[in-house]
Parts: structure tokens; C-alpha cells; sequence
């Protein structure tokens, strides 16, 4: 992490944010202003890549465009006060898309953030765009951080309720996107925690589950990607701490993984959510400065 020119605090910086373009509840204008009353130095919009099918969730293949064009008029509105990037949150599933396959390359992204949200259980039908069922849903896997109530379903249809195999399934596609490549921040590394509050359906303390996160940390930190440190799960009351768990993150500071804090806000009440908790965790794990992304590249913000 040498080298790197540092920036005297504070510094606002939040590289995970969703909009109107995706699943987000506010418009990019919106979430911009919030940004600039909240005092942020940097805001990276961060839509929900388009997939090789359709969701819910998923910005429209045809609105990359205009999302470019959207998010660089905010960036001409509101510069030199705060920056604006350009970013998309790329999913990675494996075997059919993941952030290294160049579908974006053309877009003039300022950076993308890699995330899983996808499990592809044994037995299930391989990904293509055409596995879809008569809903539209995916028939090669789901989500991890879908409502409970689908994911309980999910779980005793696809892995007959073995919660610690679709764990093992779940960090060996973060260690499959981080050996990929192809993007510049890991998204919410322990996203498969979202539905697992008290530990209800999984233990996160277990050999089987360290293990399994381990081995993705190990390609993380091999992949010399910016890992985020994610309160989105404690905004939405989802989980009491942030994303990745005080014993990853210290495991990944013990590799000389670089840590940013973002929000992934989908509303504007969000932007600045659990800041403190994530600033926390990362002094906790013995971090002193944020590892962050401007218009120039990377460099780093001590934490204060
Ligand atoms: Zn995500
Ligand atoms: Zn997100």
C-alpha cells in the first residue's frame, strides 16, 4: 500500500450507490444533492450491471447509455466541490458473466465493483440467459440476500436444507470472481450472513465456514482488489455489523488488502449510514487509512 499519496481527514468518499437506474428508490439527482448536503468529497454511482436476462434488480441493457450520460451531467453539475465517477456493480456467475468478461468495456466506467449475489447449487441446471421459468426467475440458482422467506425456500428445494453447503457454493464463487478479476472493489464479501441474523441458519463460527471464507480470502487478497467495507445490511436492519465480519477484515489487513467504506445506499437516508461502524471495524482490524478510488486512480484517506 506504499506510495500512494495520502489525504488529510475528513474525507466523505462512498463508492457503492444504487439509483432509479436499478433497484435504488431515489433518482441519481437525488442522491447526488444528499451527497453534496452530507459534505461527501467523492460519489461513486454504482447501478446494478445489466445481466444476460432480466430482473427486478438489474439496469436495462438498453439504459447503459443514458446512465453514462446521466451520471456524467451530475458529475459537470457538481464538480469540483464533489466528484462523481461512473461505476456498475457487476455480477459475477460463473460460467455465464462476471466482471472480467468485457461487456462493459466500451461503457468509459471509471471502476466496477465485483460482487456475488448468485449461489449455483450441484444438480441445478447449467447458467445460461435461457434457464429462466415460466416467472422469469432463474432455474440455475437465486440470490443470497432475497427476502427469507424465498431463501428458506430456496435453500430446501436446491441444497434440501444443507444451509453449509450453499455457504461453501457461496465463497467459492467470491474466490472464483476474485480469481476472474476484472473489476477494482470486492462487493460485500459476506453477503450469504444477510439472512443468517443470530445465526439461525448456519454457523458462522464452525471450521466448515472459515475455511470456506478463507479460501476466498486468500484469492482476494491475491487479486489485488480493494475489498469494501459494506454497512448496507445494518442500514437495512439486516445484520448487526458490517460486511466482511471483524475476523475476515483482519485477516485480509494481515495480507495488505485495502479496505474502502461504502454505504451501498439505495436511498438517500443511506448515504452516510452506519459510517461509524464501518470506520470501527476497520480501525478494529488495525486499518488506518481507506484505500479509495478519484478521478485519477486509487490513493489513500487516513481514517482520523
Ligand atoms: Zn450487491
Ligand atoms: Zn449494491
Amino acid at each position: 500500500m506504499g506510495g500512494l499519496p495520502r489525504y488529510t481527514p475528513p474525507m466523505l468518499t462512498n463508492f457503492h450507490t444504487h439509483c432509479e437506474f436499478c433497484d435504488g428508490k431515489a433518482t441519481a439527482a437525488a442522491m447526488a444533492d444528499a451527497a453534496r448536503r452530507a459534505g461527501f468529497s467523492i460519489l461513486g454511482f454504482s447501478s446494478h450491471a445489466p445481466l444476460p436476462f432480466v430482473t427486478r434488480w438489474t439496469m436495462k441493457q438498453a439504459s447503459l447509455g443514458d446512465y453514462v450520460d446521466a451520471i456524467r451531467g451530475l458529475g459537470r453539475t457538481h464538480g469540483p466541490d464533489m466528484r462523481i465517477l461512473v461505476g456498475l456493480e457487476v455480477d459475477s456467475i460463473e460460467g455465464l458473466c462476471g466482471p472480467a468478461d468485457g461487456r462493459f468495456d466500451g461503457a468509459g466506467l471509471d471502476y466496477r465493483i465485483g460482487s456475488v449475489h448468485f449461489v449455483l447449487p450441484d444438480g441445478a441446471p447449467a447458467p445460461t440467459p435461457e434457464a429462466l421459468d415460466e416467472t422469469g426467475e432463474p432455474t440455475f440458482g437465486f440470490t443470497v440476500d432475497e427476502s427469507e422467506e424465498k431463501f428458506d425456500d430456496h435453500l430446501s428445494r436446491f441444497y434440501d436444507g444443507d444451509a453449509e453447503a450453499m455457504v461453501d457454493d457461496y465463497y467459492a464463487a467470491v474466490a472464483a470472481c476474485a480469481r476472474a478479476g476484472g473489476f477494482d472493489i470486492l462487493g460485500h464479501f459476506d453477503l450469504v450472513r444477510k439472512n443468517n441474523r443470530g445465526q439461525r441458519r448456519f454457523s458462522e463460527e464452525g471450521r466448515r465456514y472459515r475455511d470456506a471464507a478463507m479460501a476466498a480470502v486468500e484469492a482476494v487478497a491475491e487479486s489485488g482488489a480493494i475489498v469494501e467495507i459494506n454497512t448496507g445490511g445494518m442500514a437495512r436492519g439486516k445484520t448487526d455489523s458490517p460486511y466482511p465480519a471483524a475476523w475476515i477484515l483482519r485477516e485480509l489487513k494481515a495480507r495488505g488488502v485495502g479496505v474502502c467504506l461504502n454505504a451501498d445506499a439505495h436511498e438517500t437516508r443511506h448515504l452516510s449510514a452506519h459510517r461509524e461502524d464501518g470506520l470501527r471495524a476497520a480501525a478494529a482490524a488495525g486499518y488506518d487509512r481507506l484505500t479509495v478510488i478519484g478521478p485519477d486512480g486509487r490513493f489513500q484517506v487516513e481514517l482520523g
